[in-house]
């Protein structure tokens, strides 16, 4: 049966969305987090994730944004195929929800109306949304505010398939080791392997909210996760990028159906806020 929902829920829940995820560490980034203190074996870096985690409850307790970079508003919403929208544009009440969560909530505003001229659109629109749709009569709403210091530090790799799984892990290893301290580590990597150009970076996006510490249902790539992430701890870039064991929290892969001639990968670098908040409507 159709379910009609007013597009006014979307706003609503996106506005709030965008300020509880600017303010609050997720709670599966929260326990990584708190996790990551026993593991690390630096000094300097045990003092550093101590320091991140003070910060982190001071900006729930004091209503301040875990980051001053608080992201352009990436959003993921999975609409039930008996979902009828009425009363406006999708687009428009999305937007909408994330003006009113960045100016009502006095989140930072990082979006400029054109790559080239530049200038602050003021209200940190517009978002960046993939729209899926599934099947039921439900709206599943991500808001991923991302912010730029890991995004500028994101590749795709386009392999051949004779590169294979060492390739795989050589493009992820690369992206990392590039990465450095600019991506604000400790990390989460979000990978997407195959599909296209295209959807591989939007896997490994969608990627980077799956709940830190939880692994793939595919057996090899839960097998790569875990490999992929005890590798890249053994960089020494550590946390805040000056040395130690916890360079990532978290290996997040996601696969998809290629062509016979490519083997897409596409490394999305997040840091140690990984912002992401969900709703079901
Ligand atoms: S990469 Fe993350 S922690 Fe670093 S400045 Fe950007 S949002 Fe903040």
């Amino acid at each position: 049966m159709i379910r009609t929902i007013h597009v006014d829920k979307l706003t609503e829940n996106i506005k709030e969305m965008c300020i509880e995820a600017n303010h609050y560490l997720s709670k599966d980034m929260d326990k990584v987090m708190k996790k990551a203190v026993d593991i690390e074996e630096s000094d300097l870096g045990r003092q550093i994730l101590c320091q991140l985690q003070e910060n982190l409850e001071i900006a729930g307790k004091d209503m301040i944004p875990i980051c001053q970079d608080t992201g352009m508003a990436v959003i993921f919403l999975e609409v039930g195929q008996e979902v009828h929208f009425e009363g406006g544009s999708v687009e428009d009440a999305v937007n909408e929800g994330v003006r009113q969560g960045y100016v009502d909530g006095f989140l930072r505003k990082s979006v400029v109306n054109d790559p080239i001229i530049r200038e602050n659109t003021k209200d940190n629109t517009p978002a960046i949304i993939h729209y899926e749709i599934v099947p039921g009569d439900k709206v599943r709403i991500t808001v991923a505010p991302k912010g730029f210091g890991s995004e500028n530090m994101s590749r795709v790799f386009m392999l051949k398939p004779a590169d294979g799984i060492e390739g795989v892990k050589n493009a992820v290893l690369t992206a990392v080791k590039d990465a450095g301290p600019n991506a604000c580590p400790p990390m989460v990597v979000g990978v997407g392997i195959g599909g296209t150009f295209e959807k591989c970076a939007v896997m490994a996006k969608k990627a980077l909210t799956r709940e830190a510490g939880t692994h793939s249902e595919v057996e090899y790539v839960k097998e790569l996760e875990i490999e992929l992430l005890d590798k890249i701890n053994g960089l020494g870039i550590g946390p805040g990028g000056l040395g130690g064991r916890v360079t990532a929290l978290a290996v997040n892969i996601n696969t998809y159906p290629t062509h016979i001639a490519g083997l897409p990968v596409g490394v999305n670098i997040c840091c140690h806020v990984n912002r992401h908040s969900v709703r079901e409507i």
